[in-house]
């Protein structure tokens, strides 16, 4: 604990922590160190960790890195949490990110840039930069994250570490504040596997507080980590041919499949013409429950009011103009717009009918495959300010991440060497519904 709490104060630049827990976190060891003293401790015993600002944390403050939520404290803990902390898990603190997990770069966040360790003048990702910069930069040992379309594996990219987003439904969702539902994963930042796969088997698994969560029952993915068989990896052509593609990450990747074959697994490419609508699928889906679920935060039920308002319409809107960034705004007009009744069929319904398809083609593709082999983003992590004034350059880094929210799939992002200008690849593995399992195995033998 003494250990991270230092160099979180040294690295905090790095703005990666919105606020740590240290006397609580001393407290915690001690209570760990007297139950491994009299052999009653639990499987997760001593391991210190952070979490990002959109996860509940009884009595703690929540801010989704936004002004809305100024002075708002969780009343209960997260499902997933909560059993991390059942193990002995110690919390050292809450992890910037961007404003309601709505970002590539952690630059939409009410507290500022999140710098990227390999490179400060670089982001780290996002939305949950500081969760892997925390990893990164040896502030904790695991980070939790959210990814809905990216958060987790597109950061454990630019960071260089491992980031996975379990299937949809395999992790309770209860206490995790809600940007778009049918999308939303906890996900995991570790240094290797073996840690992600614990936290996993811990979290994992039936919640009576949320109804999609699978009653599956959870492997122990962690002893079952050794991958002894031939792997059948698809990739998909249209990725590796894909326009904005940098020429390192593609050789990276190029080579990684090169190895599998060498190692005789069978490695084939496909088409997946699809690739193109997998974005404005994403993005008109994601808008639309974000303004939903984004209604609630109207200046009577949480956190921040304002109060230059005369009357109850104006304190509403007051609230939400001073109280939500501007890209949170431009999700909830696009979201709304939508959703409006002229426009429900042209947009919202037609991109339920085109998530079926990619749904479709996609599980098809895991009938015959074992695993999907592609980039985890297009480009290394670009300076802060790039995207500044196109912020379609900056949604189209999600490009190879979010096919594995749009269908609920499981998928993973491991190191991935690193470009001659210094910054991480990251390459990315999917797996079929539920092969958590065997994600991790296959992660790490490519290790
Ligand atoms: N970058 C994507 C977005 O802005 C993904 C965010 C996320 O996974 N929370 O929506």
């Amino acid at each position: 604990v003494e250990h991270y709490l230092e160099n979180i104060d040294k690295k905090a630049d790095l703005n990666a922590f919105l606020e740590t827990y240290s006397d609580e976190a001393r407290q915690q060891a001690q209570v760990v160190d007297q139950k491994i003293a009299e052999n009653r401790a639990g499987k997760l015993a001593g391991m210190v960790i952070g979490i990002k600002d959109v996860l509940c944390y009884q009595n703690h403050s929540l801010q989704c890195s936004s002004k809305i939520l100024d002075g708002f404290e969780s009343q209960f803990t997260a499902t997933a949490v909560q059993r991390l902390l059942n193990e002995d898990v110690i919390i050292i603190g809450r992890q910037n990110c961007d404003e309601f997990a709505m970002g590539s770069s952690n630059e939409n966040s009410a507290f500022g840039v999140v710098r990227n360790a390999a490179n400060p003048a670089h982001v780290p990702g996002g939305s949950s930069g500081g969760s892997a910069v925390a990893v990164q930069a040896d502030m904790c040992l695991v980070s939790l994250g959210s990814d809905t379309g990216g958060s987790v594996r597109q950061p454990a990219a630019f960071c260089g570490v491992v980031g996975l987003k379990p299937s949809y439904g395999r992790i309770s969702r209860y206490g995790l504040a809600a940007y778009a539902s049918s999308f939303d994963c906890i996900g995991i930042f570790g240094k290797n596997i073996a840690d992600v796969a614990l936290v996993l088997e811990i979290m994992a698994g039936a919640d009576e507080f949320d109804t999609t969560v699978s009653k599956k029952s959870v492997p122990e993915y962690s002893k079952a980590l050794s991958f002894d068989r031939k792997a059948k990896v698809a990739y998909l052509k249209e990725t590796l041919e894909s326009e904005g593609l940098h020429p390192e990450v593609k050789q990276a990747t190029q080579a990684t499949l090169d190895f599998l074959k060498t190692e005789g697994h069978t490695v084939e490419s496909v088409d997946f013409p699809l690739l193109d609508y997998i974005l404005p699928t994403y993005y008109i889906l994601t808008t639309a429950e974000a303004s939903s679920n984004l209604s609630r935060y109207d200046g009577v039920r949480y956190g921040f009011r304002s109060t230059s308002a005369e009357d109850l319409q104006q304190m509403y809107t007051q609230t939400r103009t001073e109280g939500f960034g501007a890209e949170v705004k431009r999700r909830i007009l696009l979201g709304t717009y939508v959703l409006s009744a002229s426009y429900y069929d042209a947009y919202y319904t037609q991109a339920q009918k085109v998530r079926r398809l990619i749904k479709d083609a996609t599980d098809k593709l895991f009938e015959q495959y074992d695993f999907i082999v592609l980039p985890t983003t297009p480009n290394t992590a670009f300076e802060v300010g790039a995207h500044n004034d196109n912020l379609v350059e900056m949604y189209l880094e999600d490009l190879f991440t979010v096919q594995a929210n749009v269908v609920g799939v499981p998928a993973i992002s491991i190191p991935n060497g690193r470009a001659t200008n210094g910054l991480p690849i990251g390459l990315q593995v999917m797996a079929a519904t539920y092969q958590e399992d065997d994600l991790l195995s296959f992660s790490q033998y490519l290790l």
